[in-house]
């Protein structure tokens, strides 16, 4: 891999419809039929009930951010030009929680409990990452 390009999320059959809602502007959760609930990370089955009635549901795209970190360290080559950059856990509405980048907002005025929506950003061809970016309430 070339130092200087970005590690990309690795696209999976069991990913897979996460990604193509993605790139198409919808973020999905895998969504278990049996307790009726959304759950993360994507599998075959339910990890609540380990049920095997799964699907793909549209997601609102609204949450709260649970936890973040600002990363100063030059961890990764490929990151040096971003530091500091943030790193949020962001608690959607439907359950599940998503890893991910907050925008359009000062690392210093991240907060937790602050309310979130996620945005896409096309960072390739095959993948286009979920943001999330402050609004109001
Ligand atoms: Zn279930």
């Amino acid at each position: 891999m070339d130092m200087a390009e970005k590690p990309l999320p690795r696209i999976t059959p069991d990913n897979a419809p996460f990604w193509e809602g993605c790139r198409s502007g919808e973020l999905r959760l895998p969504h278990c039929e049996s307790c009726d609930g959304a759950y993360w990370p994507p599998s075959p089955f339910c990890p609540g009930c380990f049920g095997d009635a799964v699907g793909w549901r549209p997601a609102s795209g609204r949450g709260r951010v649970s936890t973040f970190t600002i990363v100063h360290q030059k961890w990764f080559p490929s990151f040096a030009d971003d530091v500091p950059y943030n790193a949020a856990q962001i608690e959607l509405e439907e359950g599940p929680r998503l890893t991910a980048n907050l925008v359009d907002v000062a690392n210093e005025d991240i907060a937790v409990g602050m309310a979130v929506e996620v945005v896409f950003d096309p960072v390739s061809d095959a993948v286009t990452l979920p943001r999330f970016r402050p609004v109001a309430g």
